[in-house]
């Protein structure tokens, strides 16, 4: 058993002034739709088309989203012989539901749905436009279609005729599967390889959904652009985002106003956080990123620096300081990258005054583990001194002069 989650994003594009775009996403049952028509046509055509989908029952049987097709084919028709709407029409792709086991969709139109599935896409529906029956009958390349003049002439649209052919497609699905419904508006700007990058790296519905909005209005946003992603889940698996906010109703004159200024608000916005937005993948968690990596950057950085400090202080070593005396000094012999030795003390032995001996040994010491070691170590050469000089020096003098209390 399966069930269906779905979110939407739609945005008015950088060169439209209003929004003729409308979306649907109920528990069962998700829709896009693409009005057209001059003035207000366009928006009166898909809000009527997506308000009928909306007041279908909850449970779907097969065969009721073509009915619910015809019933706003219409509806649409009807009001288009009204003067402010004449000629207004829409496309219409959805999906639905069934039984909590398998997935219709139909289209009408150049909206589109997509497949996703283990990171291959597939395109379920076909466009009905000028430039697919070009391709198909091999007249022009996928290449051509792209930019081709007439790409925006749609050979089939719901509420421009009595009745309207409607395509059909019965999917059987799984848990993990997802699809993505669209206007051209998406599909225009925004290849199906920058598609699947931003579906396959964006788990949360929201996200994916904007990304592409987002996508589409940096690559140029020259017509509406609405998506919406819808997951298929294991019945029993959680929710996985807030419940899902339906739209208004859009049946009169009142709501496509508000709707209007709505939109234009949204046009308002600054198209350089757009981009900042859309940049590649996902670009909005960027500075979280970074902020991570410097994080760990300066961590690793500390580490070494305490380690190299470290090595190079657990060390002690003799030598004659300046005034010619044998002295402790705690480093390496000749310092440690950056790190200099440093003087601990100072012994009460001469240098000048040590034995050849005793001056060998000195000169050849060691490092030592400890300034104890070390002073120990300076104590045996005077030692030696004193022992080859026993007969002439009664008792030497021992005396340290500490520069520090302790190593
Ligand atoms: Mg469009």
């Amino acid at each position: 058993m399966i069930r269906l989650e779905g979110k939407l994003a739609t945005h008015v594009g950088n060169v439209r002034e209003v929004n003729q775009d409308r979306g649907l996403a109920k528990v069962n049952l998700f829709a896009v739709a693409d009005g057209m028509g001059g003035h207000r046509g366009g928006e009166v055509a898909a809000a009527l088309t997506i308000s009928v989908l909306e007041g279908s029952a909850e449970e779907l049987s097969p065969g009721d989203m073509s009915r619910l097709a015809q019933e706003a084919n219409e509806l649409v028709y009807e009001r288009s012989e009204e003067d402010e709407l004449l000629g207004m029409g829409t496309t219409l792709v959805a999906i639905g539901l069934h039984n909590n086991q398998s997935i219709e969709v139909i289209n009408i139109g150049d909206s589109r749905c997509y497949w996703l599935r283990d990171g291959y896409l597939a395109q379920v529906t076909r466009d009905h436009s000028f430039v697919e029956d070009l391709l198909e009958h091999n007249e022009i390349s996928a290449q051509e279609a792209l930019n081709h003049p007439k790409r925006n002439i749609i050979t089939r649209a719901l509420g421009i005729g009595p009745e309207v052919e409607v395509d059909t497609f019965t999917l059987n699905v799984k848990a993990g599967d997802r699809f993505l419904m669209c206007s051209d508006g998406l599909t225009d700007e925004v290849s199906e390889n920058e598609i699947v990058e931003i579906l396959t790296s964006n788990e949360d519905l929201d996200t994916a959904a904007q990304q592409l909005v987002d996508r589409a209005l940096v690559n140029g946003g020259k017509d509406n652009v609405t998506t919406l992603v819808v997951d298929v889940c294991d019945s029993d698996a959680p929710v996985k985002g807030a419940e899902v906010e339906e739209p208004a109703e859009l049946n009169d004159t009142t709501d496509l106003e508000i709707r209007s200024t709505e939109v234009e608000e949204i046009t308002t916005e600054s198209k350089a956080i757009v981009a900042e937005r859309a940049g590649l993948g996902a670009a909005i968690k960027q500075p979280k990123i970074r902020l991570l990596l410097g994080v760990c950057i300066f961590g690793a950085f500390s580490l070494l620096f305490l380690s190299l400090r470290s090595y190079s202080q657990n060390n002690w070593f003799l030598e004659e300081d300046s005034s010619g005396f044998v002295a402790v000094y705690r480093g390496r012999p000749g310092g440690f990258l950056w790190f200099e030795p440093s003087k601990k003390s100072v012994t009460s032995v001469e240098v000048d005054s040590l034995q050849p001996t005793a001056l060998v040994q000195l000169e050849e010491s060691d490092s030592f583990d400890s300034s104890e070691s070390a002073r120990n170590y300076a104590m045996s050469l005077e030692t030696v001194e004193i022992e080859s000089r026993a007969e002439q020096v009664e008792s030497p003098t021992r005396t340290i002069i500490s520069l520090e209390s302790s190593s």
